[in-house]
């Protein structure tokens, strides 16, 4: 590490105490943009990292909600608002007991990048609450809802702030959170992403994040005349992105061998097909059910506790949450001959994993490269929402899979190493930070 790396991670740690995830996120950038930085003249003095690294705003407020009981329950409510400087802030909302300003800072930061690299006019944002969805009637969770929205509201709009999905919050979520936003304001317009489609969603954005997701690790593959068929594929998770990345996979004659919820996972060697994936989306989304009935039902084995990290593979896609994914786990990785991570969650592989991955020259994609398909269709169910205007599924594929493809050209652009080795994590934090600093420049300070 070079002496003003050094020095910008220790000032950062001064200025963000007891923010883990946040720092980690911002050391991984920092490390291969200060040299670029320094490299390029137009940075010089700019304090561009400083900035950058800075929240433009954040809100914090109380969440009161009266559960089934009658009882008063309080949570606590952010929306980070960090970089307008290509468009509005744009990024999820998470409901989750892990949620606090630290780990919405990562989450925030990591959009900065991810936004820039789909190539749409979308700045960053991420907001949320420790709120446990998990064992909460639907009213419970409507009635947070709306108490949420009700102080949100005022920070948000279709052109200044645009929230969306992630953690535990879903089709369900927004359209309570959309509802609660009418009732207050009176207008009908693309405040959320994730809507329901016949209320101003898109076709597609359900199913984007985890097609983005199958669509980049093609595009990986591509660079060595490689595809996906017959590849063995361990996906952790089994929300939203690991479904929708498992029913790709399958399309593409690939071998889904894993699926995962916060309890376990499943080992299916005889590899999850259709029918079987539309079990588990059965069991997630209607029943709320867990991961280890279908262990039970296809009579395959369920590890308690643990994650699909030591099942050999060709394909790893860790879909489940942040840090995930550690050193031990990467090794066991590489030893079973896996060759390709891409990451469906958000900073799902610790820097100790990735630098694992590095070493062995397996082909590793962060999630701000491979995970940007979800907010990608956002954007461009932001299009269709200023134009009034639904467009079809394959309009909206064929755009996602464009997009996709230019991210991972962008990757190549700036990852490309002497060796030939793609570093996918360089690539994509120089080409998406290059259009935000750029755009900083231009707009003073
Ligand atoms: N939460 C998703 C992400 O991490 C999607 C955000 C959005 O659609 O605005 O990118």
């Amino acid at each position: 590490m070079n002496e003003s790396i050094r020095h910008f991670i220790n000032n950062l740690k001064v200025r963000n105490p007891g923010e883990p995830e946040f720092l980690q996120a911002v050391t991984e950038v920092a490390t291969s943009i200060i040299p670029y930085i320094e490299s390029e003249p137009r940075y010089r003095n700019s304090r561009i990292l400083e900035r950058i690294v800075e929240p433009e705003r954040v809100v914090m407020f109380r969440v009161p909600w009266l559960d089934d009981k009658g009882e008063i329950q309080v949570n606590r409510g952010f929306r980070v608002q960090m970089n307008s400087a290509i468009g509005p802030y744009k990024g999820g909302l998470r409901f989750h007991p892990s949620v606090n300003l630290g780990v919405l800072k990562f989450l925030a930061f990591e959009q900065i990048f991810k936004n820039s690299l789909t190539g749409l006019p979308m700045g960053a944002g991420k907001g949320g609450s420790d709120f446990d969805p998990k064992g909460k009637s639907d009213n419970e969770v409507m009635k947070f809802c709306q108490s949420f929205m009700t102080e949100l509201y005022r920070h948000v709009g279709a052109d200044t702030d645009i929230p969306a999905g992630d953690i535990g919050v879903g089709g369900r979520e927004i359209g309570y959170l959309f509802g609660q936003y009418k009732r207050i304001t009176g207008a009908f317009n693309g405040v959320l992403t994730g809507k329901g489609n016949e209320w101003g969603g898109s076709l597609i954005r359900p199913e984007a994040t985890g097609y983005g997701l199958v669509y980049f690790v093609e595009e990986m593959l591509r660079t060595r005349e490689e595809s996906l068929l017959g590849k063995k594929v361990t996906i952790s998770g089994s929300g939203n992105v690991a479904q929708f990345a498992a029913e790709k996979c399958i399309e593409k004659g690939a071998k889904v061998l894993t699926i995962s919820d916060s309890e376990g996972f499943i080992y299916d060697p005889a590899g999850i097909d259709k029918e079987k994936l539309e079990y588990i989306k059965d069991l997630k989304n209607n029943t709320r059910g867990r991961i280890k009935k279908y262990a039970a039902k296809y009579h395959c084995e369920y590890f308690p506790g643990e994650r699909p990290w030591k099942i050999k593979c060709d394909i790893a896609l860790p879909n489940a949450t942040q840090n995930e994914l550690d050193v031990n786990d990467a090794r066991a990785l590489v030893k079973g001959g896996c060759s390709c991570v891409a990451e469906g969650a958000n900073m799902p592989c610790t820097p100790e994993a990735v630098a694992v991955f590095n070493k062995a020259q397996v082909f590793y994609a962060p999630g701000k490269a491979a995970n940007a398909g979800g907010v990608a269709v956002s954007g461009l169910e932001m299009s269709q929402n200023s134009q009034r205007y639904s467009w079809t599924r394959t309009k909206v594929d064929n755009k996602l899979k464009e997009i996709m493809h230019e991210i991972h050209a962008c990757c190549l652009k700036y990852g490309r190493m002497a060796d030939g080795h793609v570093n996918y994590e360089q690539g994509a934090n120089i080409s998406g930070f290059v259009k935000v600093a750029d755009a900083m420049l231009a707009q003073g300070v």
